[in-house]
């Protein structure tokens, strides 16, 4: 599998709209996991670490807005955009939905084209890294097309794994990353690897990232994971 795919989850109740909002996202080269409701939606987010979630408002139980608002004041998961679907039109519910700190609203029905569009200007906005662009963090800059790193202008030499571990710490500095997230994002959840490679792969990024010199920039935090800056 790969990695690379940015990872959609899609929290929708109905199968037929579930299905076709699957499909076409897949066909967009993203990787979606999808939720039938709000409790399912919350555990997934925890091990799937998604890069966008397209959260429909009318959930039964726990309802999308009540998702968006647990989800945008967990510090971990605040960063994550978050496209809320409504059949409600009304312009109070719209800023309801954004008060609840969705990142962008579409009514239904939508045109699937137009909701692709909004999905990849959300993705643009909030994490370049995923749709392949040049991150930068203080000295360091990556190149996700090129796969180029340097840090002082100066080129680093990292493995691959290392690259995919910074580029996640480089789309959302200060994010603090559990070992289970990381080894998801960056090996797939599909591999069984022990949380402990994570820390060697840590301990390889910190010296590759400091191989022309300068601090180490990765933070450990205990009892939590690591973060960048
Ligand atoms: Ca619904």
């Amino acid at each position: 599998m790969s990695t690379d795919q940015p990872t959609v989850l899609l929290v929708e109740d109905e199968p037929a709209q579930r299905e076709v909002l699957s499909y076409n996202l897949e066909a967009d080269g993203f990787r979606v996991t999808t939720a039938e409701n709000g409790e399912e939606a919350l555990l997934l987010v925890d091990e799937e670490a998604p890069d966008l979630i397209v959260l429909d408002w009318m959930l039964p139980n726990v309802s999308g807005i009540e998702v968006c608002r647990q989800l945008k004041t967990r510090p971990d998961t605040r960063g994550v955009p978050i496209l809320m679907l409504s059949a409600r039109s009304e312009e109070v519910d719209r800023v309801r939905g954004l008060e609840t700190g969705a990142d962008d609203y579409v009514i239904k029905p939508y045109s699937v084209i137009e909701l692709m569009a909004r999905v990849r200007a959300l993705l643009r906005r909030t994490r370049p890294a995923a749709l392949g662009q040049r991150l930068e963090y203080e000295d360091i800059v990556l190149d996700s097309e090129t796969h180029r790193v340097t840090r002082d202008d100066k080129p680093l030499k990292l493995g691959p794994t290392e690259f995919r571990l910074l580029s996640t710490f480089m789309e959302k500095p200060g994010r603090v990353w559990s070992r289970e997230q990381l080894l998801d994002r960056v090996w797939g959840r599909d591999i069984y690897v022990d949380t402990r490679t994570v820390d060697v792969h840590i301990g390889r990024l910190r010296k590759a990232l400091c191989q022309h010199g300068g601090g180490d920039p990765l933070r450990t935090v205990r009892g939590a994971g690591y973060a960048l800056g």
